[in-house]
């Protein structure tokens, strides 16, 4: 059925409605037919497989949402340099054409769905180590690098990333410095966005511009997080860190999750604390392979045989007379690497829907508790991302039939509503949290807007989310009623 439709959309599109933003589009050919011109065939796909893979992340829509807020792309374009990636930018800006980067679609929250149809520019192959600078201590990478080769890379030559996402053995880094920012090594290291030393960025309009450092006309922090709203993240410059004497995981078996978050936070609060600790509840721990049926606390420290030495003795003496044991036999990117694939086996039958939010101390016992109190909780993972900070993410698990699915996202939805109330921020925006986006961009929001209306006139990047949310259509679903459905959906 699929395949049916999008020959369909395709064939509409040919003559001129679809993958179009609304202002209409100028004269002559096709932005597909153009690109595939001046970049090569080689380089641009219309195969209905292709096209069908890159209109979902993560987290497929339910067949009725899908028909709402995902149009198939017209083409997905995979560029091999950074220039071949600004030329098919400004080729759809000339045209009005939309554009939507992607990665790894490891994201579930449809930042890399097409809203509006156009064009995918898939930046995976644009995935070259061009230099590692040992004495600034800072790596260049293209935009489409899986952080897993990028590690690997690094770590051949002594050295290793401050930081990357759990989903590092198929996300990108583009997609990361496009969205979050906060994952395993951010708790020792700061977030992500924070300590990126330059972007290379091909705007609309087909320039190549070079970022660094705040201020400035272009700064890091205009496109940091945009999720794709400004242009197309090809290339990053990120500190290093020479790769550490010792690593060590832990895990340990909880009696209650309450018993955990108090255990979280308290290693989080050390001076020197470990590299990462989640708390995983709710069937979340079971996606490790660990073989854990309850909540367990996943802890990973690196740095010298000192340093690790001496955080194990601390840790040991934190769980002296709780009961509680220490299993340090964990290789800990395995673990993360099992769970990413955990959780796409069977996903022909069974799919996802997820929400996280970054939350204060106050807030995150009565979060959880109201979460896990609920008819059909969800996988639940904390993760203290600084000392007064918690990501929790929710995921909801469901088979693909059409009110499982809606299910799923009602909950997920409704624990981001909830969240928000007691305070929160939600963690990544796409198209789910578009009507959060003023909580998400704080004071950020004018400074941001005016930049979109700068660089991206007829707004082909990415639309239909972010700064607001719209049909496929372009009818804007205004943010109160979202949030009003997200709040409905909470009580069903
Ligand atoms: C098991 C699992 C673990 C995860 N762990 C973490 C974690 O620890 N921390 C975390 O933050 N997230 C995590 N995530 C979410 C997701 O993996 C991250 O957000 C990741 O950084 C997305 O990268 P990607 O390459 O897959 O991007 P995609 O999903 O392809 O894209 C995400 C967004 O970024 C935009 N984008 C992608 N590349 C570019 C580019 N080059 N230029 C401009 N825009 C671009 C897209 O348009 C889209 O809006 C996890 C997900 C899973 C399934």
């Amino acid at each position: 059925m699929g395949r049916k439709r999008i020959h369909f959309e395709r064939r509409v599109a040919r003559i001129g409605f679809m993958g179009r933003v609304a202002r209409g589009g100028a004269r002559g050919p096709d932005a597909p037919d153009e690109i595939r011109h001046r970049l090569g065939g080689e380089k641009i796909s219309n195969d209905p497989d292709d096209l069908d893979a890159a209109r979902s992340d993560f987290a497929p829509m339910p067949g009725f949402l899908a028909d709402l807020f995902s149009r198939p792309p017209a083409a997905v374009v995979r560029p091999a340099t950074a220039r071949e990636a600004a030329e098919a930018v400004s080729t759809c800006f000339g045209r009005r054409t939309t554009v939507v980067p992607r990665g790894g679609g490891t994201s579930g929250l449809g930042g890399a769905v097409p809203v509006r149809g156009g064009v995918v520019i898939d930046l995976t192959r644009l995935s070259r180590l061009i230099d590692i600078d040992e004495a600034k201590g800072a790596v260049t990478v293209e935009a489409g690098a899986v952080w897993d080769d990028v590690v690997l890379s690094l770590e051949h030559e002594g050295w290793t990333v401050p930081a990357c996402p759990t989903s590092g053995a198929a996300s990108t880094i583009g997609g990361w410095v496009s969205t979050g920012g906060y994952g395993a090594g951010t708790l020792e290291h700061g977030n992500f966005h924070a300590r990126i030393v330059s972007l290379e960025v091909a705007l609309p309009s087909g320039l190549l511009v070079e970022t660094s450092g705040p201020g400035g006309r272009y700064s890091v922090s205009s496109f940091a997080g945009m999720e794709g709203q400004m242009g197309v993240v090809t290339r990053v410059t990120f500190p290093i860190v020479r790769a550490p004497e010792k690593r060590a995981a832990f895990a340990v078996a909880l009696a209650g999750l309450a018993e955990g978050i108090s255990l979280c936070g308290r290693l989080a609060a050390l001076e020197e604390p470990p590299h990462w600790i989640e708390v995983a509840a709710g069937g979340a721990a079971g996606l490790y392979g660990g073989g854990w049926d309850g909540p367990v606390l996943l802890i990973a420290v690196e740095g010298t045989a000192a340093r690790v030495g001496g955080f194990t003795a601390r840790l040991k003496k934190l769980l002296e007379g709780t009961g509680l044991d220490l299993d340090s036999s964990l290789d800990v990117r395995r673990l993360w690497a099992r769970k990413l694939s955990g959780l796409r086996e069977g996903r022909e039958e069974r799919s996802i829907a997820s929400g996280a939010v970054l939350v204060g101390a106050e807030a995150l016992g009565p979060l959880v508790s109201h979460i896990m109190e609920r008819r059909g909780g969800p996988m639940l993972e904390c993760r203290p991302v600084d000392r007064a900070t918690t990501l929790v993410t929710a995921r909801f698990r469901t088979d693909r039939e059409r009110l499982g699915l809606f299910g799923a996202l009602a909950r997920a939805r409704a624990f981001v509503a909830a969240a928000v109330r007691m305070g929160g921020v939600p963690y990544g925006v796409g198209l789910w949290n578009s009507p959060y986006i003023d909580v998400i961009l704080g004071g950020r929001g004018e400074e941001l807007r005016r930049i979109k209306a700068e660089v991206d006139s007829f707004g082909i990047m990415n639309p239909g989310k972010f700064f607001s949310m719209t049909t496929r259509w372009g009818l804007r679903v205004p943010g109160w009623a979202a949030r009003a459905c997200f709040r409905l959906a909470g009580l069903s």
